[in-house]
């Protein structure tokens, strides 16, 4: 089964797309969280970031960096945050990857990403040792 956002690649349902190339869309996010909302998405169905191949990867890095300037401007916004929820845990409900470039305003009320997170947790030197050899040792 397709997800709503293959559906939007293939033109099946409507929606406001600001910028497309051969594989990678942004439209405008449905229920924005700021006005200028925007969803960058690799136009073929991937769940995860890691399930993205290379090369599609760096094209979707390239649209991002193409559109944060252009949503930014476009609504006069001083920052934006973008971000991946990436996995049902994280809060992802599309299973089809996409980053939310979410403008940003002085004032407006929101936090950082540091926010997402649970309470932090209480970690020793040497777990956090163990954590960073680990993490290097697959990276
Ligand atoms: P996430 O929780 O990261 O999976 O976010 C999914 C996002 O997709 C939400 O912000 C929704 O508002 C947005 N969304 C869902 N359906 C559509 C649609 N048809 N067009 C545009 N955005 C959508």
């Amino acid at each position: 089964m397709s997800t709503i956002f293959s559906q939007i690649v293939e033109g099946e349902i409507p929606a406001r797309i600001v910028y497309e190339d051969e594989t990678t869309i942004a439209f405008l996010d449905a229920n924005p969280l700021a006005p200028g909302h925007t969803l960058v998405i690799p136009k073929d169905e991937h769940e995860r970031l890691n399930d993205v191949p290379e090369d599609v990867a760096s094209d979707l890095y390239a649209t991002i960096h193409r559109l944060v300037p252009a949503v930014e401007d476009a609504v006069d916004a001083d920052a934006s945050t973008v971000a991946f929820n990436n996995g049902d845990a994280a809060g992802q409900e599309v299973p089809h990857v996409h980053c939310h470039i979410i403008p940003r305003f002085e004032g407006d009320g929101g936090g950082p990403i540091h926010g997402v997170a649970g309470d932090p947790p209480e970690l020793a030197d040497d777990e956090l040792d163990a954590i960073a050899d680990d993490v290097e040792s697959r990276a």
